[in-house]
């Protein structure tokens, strides 16, 4: 039975009830007290102060739809929007939450029954798996914690076959509050998108067949332990529960989709992006490029649309620094679907449109987000027209000596002499053998001379496949650095352009941020 993605979140809600759970509004995406979360990325980040003891509420059980984003800090899924059927960078956790009230067999038999049962979300039996963390034994001196075999036999309670029940270590299955404090083994449940999900070309590719097929929905952690100075682990007198569901991942499965990208929470926005970046042109884009933009921009505008509301805005650090980012990545993608006009904004009233019953304040907010985001576009298309047009060029450069490359290297084994010097074809060789390649040094000048974002040069090259010289880029800018450290002992010229000083000091961050997320991905 179909089901749209407003009423799943309602009937995740409406099912916790019945079991004597608190419905509780969502919190603000920007966390209220904590400092070091960059923005709420989780279901339980509004009641981890509940799950500490440090703060007591009239109700132990309680269910939420949380808006997250994953675009920064520990949990960053920027570089996979687009490129997977499951990632955003804002998405919808429902929970539900036990503080010290029930446990481990509570947790799973509601999970199992909201999932399977037919008045709920009938999902087939055959199509789901479960894991268990399998233990670990202290290896790396960090800590020794046996396998969850409590939720292995309540898994098996439930009916679940043993073959279904996979094992896995703390990187996936294990789930720790820091460094010290709560933590405790994890289940998850996934689903079988099955086997035509791994075959179909294009998205999720990179990221391996079975990531494509087999998607997870529902992480159950079980607050067990709690983790002292010397990382010894003693016995909560009161465990918890905390779980989270993936509101668009579900609505995928419930409506017979492989991807959440053709689900009823992402089709209007994808056909509103479409109409807002028409241009008339012909692009010269194959499909999965297209539609990877309209996916980006669909996703892109949710998480903008939702940071402002909750008062983030644009700017050179921290968490505005994050949103320009993802702002710059929408506008991006629209110049590549063709279009130089505003369109982002526009994107704001579609997003409220399809959010605004879960999420009234979207509908008070609109109009100044459209504004700020306007904004941010008519900033950023200054920038842009510039520096875009510069780094075409530098990669259309590029491709042409890769092609000249390969000519000569051609006619030299076909054993024509067209009169190039041996160490002319030798250097041809080389280049023809590596995938073609954007010097780091033109890639600096691009972003010193025109603020174009490190971000976007990588995006471009990425597009364009052509691979980007990041340690090229490094020294670049090191010897700029120094440079600039010289001129000032000098006490002389002021060395920067009018663009130049426009170029927001923190891109360096986000920058070292995408080269630990390796950007090798061609
Ligand atoms: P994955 O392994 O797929 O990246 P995760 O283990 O990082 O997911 P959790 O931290 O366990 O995710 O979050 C709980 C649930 O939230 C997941 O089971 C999934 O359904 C959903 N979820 C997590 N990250 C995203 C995301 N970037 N976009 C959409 N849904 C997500
Ligand atoms: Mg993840
Ligand atoms: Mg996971
Ligand atoms: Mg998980």
């Amino acid at each position: 039975q179909y089901r749209s993605g407003s009423e799943i979140r309602e009937m995740f809600l409406k099912f916790f009830e019945t079991k004597g759970h608190r419905r509780v509004h969502s919190s603000s995406l920007v966390p209220a007290n904590d400092p070091t979360l960059l923005f709420t990325n989780a279901g339980m980040n509004q009641f981890k102060d509940v799950f500490l003891g440090l703060e007591h509420r009239d109700y132990n059980r309680a269910t939420t739809s949380q808006k997250c984003v994953r675009a920064g800090g520990k949990h960053n899924d920027l570089e996979n929007v687009g490129f997977t059927r499951r990632h955003h960078t804002f998405f919808e956790m429902l929970g539900n939450f036990s503080f010290g009230d029930y446990f481990k067999k509570d947790a799973i038999a509601y999970a199992w029954e909201l999932v399977t049962s037919p008045e709920w979300f009938g999902i087939p039996k055959d199509r789901l798996y479960v894991t268990i963390f399998k233990g670990e034994n202290g290896a790396g001196g960090s800590f020794a914690v046996p396998r969850d075999e409590e939720a292995y036999n309540l898994w098996l309670a439930q009916g679940v076959p043993a073959d279904r029940i996979h094992e896995y270590g703390s990187k996936d299955n294990f789930w720790q509050m820091g460094d010290t404090g709560p933590c405790g083994p994890c289940s998850e449940i996934f689903y079988d998108m099955g086997i035509e999900a791994a075959e179909v070309p294009g998205v999720d590719k990179a990221f391996g067949q079975d990531e494509a097929r087999y998607v997870e929905i529902w992480n159950l952690v079980f607050m067990q332990f709690d983790r002292n100075t010397h990382g010894e682990l003693n016995l909560l007198p009161k465990p918890s529960i905390d779980t989270g569901m993936g509101l668009e991942r579900t609505a995928a499965v419930l409506q017979g989709k492989i991807s959440n990208f053709e689900t009823d929470l992402f089709t209007p926005l994808i056909e509103k992006a479409r109409l807002a970046t028409l241009s008339g042109t012909t692009l010269p884009l194959t499909e999965d490029e297209l539609e990877a933009s309209y996916r980006i921009i669909a996703d892109h505008s949710r998480a903008a649309t939702f940071l402002i509301s909750d008062g983030v805005l644009p700017s050179n650090e921290g968490r505005g620094y994050v949103l320009r980012k993802i702002m710059r990545r929408a506008i991006r993608h629209g110049r590549r679907l063709g279009t130089d006009k505003p369109f982002l904004s526009q994107m704001v009233y579609a997003v409220r449109d399809e959010m605004w019953t879960a999420y009234p304040e979207l509908a008070l907010n609109a109009d100044r987000i459209a504004q700020v985001v306007l904004a941010e576009e008519v900033r950023f298309a200054r920038t842009l027209s510039l520096g875009l047009a510069r780094l075409e060029d530098a990669l259309e450069e590029v491709r042409e000596q890769q092609d000249h490359a390969f000519d000569i290297v051609g006619s030299d084994q076909l054993g024509f002499d067209d009169g190039y010097s041996e160490a002319e074809i030798n250097e041809a060789k080389e280049i023809a053998s590596r995938p073609a390649i954007l010097p780091g040094a033109a890639a600096f000048r691009l972003y010193e001379t025109y603020g174009l974002p490190f971000d976007f040069i990588l995006d471009a090259c990425h597009d364009a496949k052509i691979h980007l010289d990041i340690e090229g880029f490094e020294r670049a800018r090191a010897e700029e650095q120094a440079r600039a450290r010289a001129s000032w002992k000098g006490g002389a010229k002021q060395s920067a352009s009018p663009v130049f000083r426009e170029l927001p000091k923190t891109v360096f961050e986000g920058y070292r941020q995408l080269t630990s997320t390796g950007c090798e991905v061609l």
